[in-house]
């Protein structure tokens, strides 16, 4: 009990910290996504709440998540076009995604290297180089 109300505590600083009044929905759904380092989608986090008997709408899950990723609270990766994960590591990192699986798996930045970028478009710069590798069973 005592480690869930630190959880909540540290939760609703976090929420504060980035601008987000700490409704019920966003500490909930911020003490499943900031515990520790993790990759959700919102159906896996809208599935847990439901079978932990809490009584919340895939829109509130939604629209929750949008929040925190739109404030930094969390990063959104995008594994494919009707996939999303929000990620609790809001600093650069990259990905394998197992596609038998959908697991998603961090690989550190320094693991990783790109040489060949190819020329930007003109008045363009780089925001940022995320990596997602697909990998599948053998
Ligand atoms: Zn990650």
């Amino acid at each position: 009990m005592e480690k869930v109300l630190q959880l909540k505590e540290k939760v609703q600083k976090k929420l504060k910290l980035y601008g987000l009044r700490p409704t019920r929905a966003r500490i909930r759904i911020g003490m499943m996504l900031l515990d520790s380092p993790t990759h959700l989608s919102a159906d896996q986090i809208y599935e847990s709440l439901v079978d932990k008997g809490h009584s919340i709408s895939k829109a509130t899950v939604y629209n929750t998540l949008n929040h925190f990723a739109r404030s930094g609270l969390v990063s959104e990766v995008a594994v494919n076009p009707t996939r999303m994960y929000y990620d609790s590591t809001t600093l650069s990192h990259h990905h394998f995604y197992n596609v038998d699986t959908g697991q998603l798996t961090d690989i550190p930045r320094e693991e990783l290297a790109v040489e060949n970028i190819p020329k930007l478009p003109d008045n363009t710069q780089i925001e940022d180089l995320e990596i997602v590798i697909k990998i599948k069973n053998k």
